[in-house]
């Protein structure tokens, strides 16, 4: 059956909660998204606009919907991401996208289809106008909430390719309409410790895996820890916490096994690079002083900050809008991650605003309130028909 336009974006938005995109880290599926994105891609060929499937190794694709004013206009890019986190515990019907006073209730309703529905709806209302200054593309991005692949093989493997570079990128995330310019990235990762097992009828036989780990983590604790005093006035403070361990295998043996999983916070000005060699240059220390401690790191994720471009050229365009709007125009920095940090690396100038309040999204009855969903569409359309300068 040939697709059809919903009527509204509140339709529209509806649409998109009704399929399940629930992150692969969850669900399991490495597909998770592609239903969506193929109903998106569908939508959007209906519309008229031009679509690319931009393959992600080892998951489905990111959708790149593209609209092209007249040749030599300026390229506007937009991102939303199609995956959610999980729907277990929610007190709500997660894919029903029940609308009540005035909120449409469901998973990812807030984080964030609602921003992805407000792009694609001002998009279509857009390439209906007489007046387009500018070329727009909306990317559809996968797995933002956990492993960000998706976001960082557009820019490894796709953008280089696209054949425009963008004057500056809209990060859809719920920031009730707030201009956000900085965040903190994180950095993930395992320290392990060996040792030798052995009976613990005589522990002086063995190497304890776990007595060793006792040294690591205090030397964390009291050196590195501390020693990370730099801070962001929009981000706050560089972050560290040691949040698992896992060690020894029976309560019999000496345990020849041993592991702490580590999150840190990167500020706008760090380079999550960096930290791992800072830490390996502490378990050095440790390992001069004690030769039979063997510790190994091993990276599990990492994220860039978002730090505010230099020229805030493209920062001033959106606060000009959202005055027009009569919407607050400061600029601020948000406390979690998102696509535009990664979207930052390749020198984009990078704006995160959307539809929609963070304090809402991932919760466990996660909605929109109608009218934010609107004064979105309304702020993407007028970012679409704005002088960038
Ligand atoms: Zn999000």
């Amino acid at each position: 059956m040939p697709i059809s336009s919903p009527p509204t974006v509140d339709a529209l938005l509806a649409a998109m909660v009704s399929f399940k995109t629930v992150n692969s880290s969850v669900s399991g599926d490495p597909l998770t998204e592609m239903k969506l994105a193929e109903y998106l891609e569908a939508l959007a060929e209906l519309y008229g606009f031009e679509t690319r499937r931009l393959d992600v190794p080892g998951r489905s694709h990111n959708l790149l919907v593209t609209w092209t004013a007249t040749p030599g206009a300026p390229w506007l890019m937009f991102d939303s991401h199609l995956d959610t986190v999980t729907t277990d515990g929610m007190t709500i019907e997660p894919l029903a996208a029940t609308v009540r006073d005035g909120r449409l209730y469901g998973r990812g309703a807030c984080d964030t289809k609602g921003t992805g529905a407000a792009m694609l709806w001002a998009l279509r209302e857009y390439a209906e106008d007489n007046r387009q200054p500018n070329s727009i593309a909306l990317l559809f991005s996968i797995d933002e909430e956990f492993g960000m692949t998706g976001v960082r093989s557009f820019i490894t493997r796709d953008y280089a390719t696209l054949g425009f570079t963008p004057r500056g990128a809209i990060i859809g995330e719920p920031t009730l309409l707030q201009p956000m310019v900085a965040h903190n990235g994180a950095v993930r990762w395992r320290i392990a410790t060996s040792g030798v097992a052995a009976h613990s009828s005589d522990p002086s036989r063995g190497v304890s895996a776990i007595r060793k780990m006792v040294d690591v983590i205090s030397a964390i604790e009291r050196e590195y820890i501390p020693s990370l005093t730099r801070r962001h006035d929009l981000t706050g403070k560089a972050q560290c916490s040691i949040n698992i361990i896992h060690g020894g295998q029976q309560i019999n043996i000496v345990p020849d096994h041993c592991a702490i999983d580590l999150d840190r916070r990167v500020v706008p000005g760090e380079r999550g690079e960096d930290v791992l060699p800072a830490v390996q240059a502490l378990l050095d220390r440790l390992t001069t002083a004690d030769p039979a401690l063997q510790v190994t790191q091993t990276p599990i994720f990492s994220c860039p900050p978002l730090t505010p471009a230099a020229d805030q050229s493209f920062t001033a365009v959106v606060q000009r809008v959202l005055g027009e709007m009569g919407l607050p125009t400061e600029p601020a920095g948000c406390p979690f991650a998102t696509d535009g940090g990664e979207m930052a690396t390749a020198d984009i100038p990078v704006v995160i605003i959307g539809p929609g309040d963070i304090a809402q999204a991932h919760t466990k009855d996660e909605w929109i309130a109608l009218d934010q969903l609107h004064r979105g569409v309304e702020l993407y359309g007028r970012l679409m028909r704005a002088d960038l300068g």
